[in-house]
């Protein structure tokens, strides 16, 4: 079994999309294929794990009291805390199928809520994995956000998997994201039948500003003619500056 790059493991709350606000475990995978004028995660080191050993590693965070252990036993000691869900996240997680289905077994094996952040590209990856994921977390790269092409045929199929879950969408808003951009998600969203999910509008942290506050609200309004929940929500962790 190749072992994963994992960049981090630490225990926060997320900031982003419908989740923001509950505590979570993260596990962030290192590598991406991408290049996302937006991206803010700068990785630079890796510890390698095979999935039982990421899956002790986990296990560490869990509730003292419920693992039976002493305060002191654990270097985490004073993590008390329940956590909502364990969040994977990136880097891509999905560049990880392997792992992942060993890993997610052993994790839902202990009744764990599982939350998946990806980028929305991996159709396969995900159809593989989908049974194990309780919520995901989806992207839809407008290329005049990213900078990168575009991956419409990618997205679709992606969602049609994800749709089998709890899921919602996410869009990164920038000053330069166009209305035809906007249209093509639109019309992706709704030929799947997914007018109901929620969709999130994120602006772009490095560019956030009063005029693209203004613009996110706009295309908000425009979004909601045809899709029942858009929210405007920006990166909350970045905001107060927690990981
Ligand atoms: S897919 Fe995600 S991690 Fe990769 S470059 Fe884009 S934003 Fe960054």
């Amino acid at each position: 079994m190749k072992r994963a790059k994992i960049a981090d493991i630490f225990f926060s709350t997320q900031g982003e999309g419908i989740y923001a606000g509950e505590p979570q475990l993260f596990v962030r995978f290192y590598d991406c294929m991408w290049n996302c004028r937006f991206c803010d995660t700068s990785l630079n080191a890796y510890e390698k794990y095979t999935p039982i050993e990421l899956y002790n590693q986990i296990k560490r965070f869990t509730p003292l009291e419920k693992a039976g252990e002493g305060i002191g036993k654990s270097s985490l000691a004073g993590f008390t805390q329940e956590y909502h869900s364990l969040c994977l996240t990136g880097g891509e997680p999905l560049l990880y199928k392997d792992f992942l289905k060993q890993f997610l077994r052993l994790v839902k094996y202990d009744g764990k809520t599982t939350y998946l952040e990806t980028n929305g590209i991996l159709a396969e990856a995900l159809a593989e994995l989908i049974d194990d994921i309780d919520i995901v977390a989806m992207d839809l790269k407008l290329p005049s956000s990213t900078g990168m092409r575009d991956y419409w045929k990618e997205h679709s199929k992606f969602l049609k998997v994800a749709l089998r879950r709890n899921l919602f969408i996410k869009m990164v808003i920038c000053l330069d994201t166009s209305r035809d951009d906007v249209d093509q998600a639109i019309r992706l969203i709704t030929r799947a039948k997914a007018s109901n999910i929620p969709v999130v509008l994120q602006p772009n942290f490095f560019e956030l500003s009063k005029d693209l506050l203004a613009r996110t609200r706009e295309i908000e309004k425009y979004c909601s003619r045809q899709l029942k929940h858009v929210e405007v929500i920006p990166q909350l962790h970045k905001i107060t500056r927690i990981k």
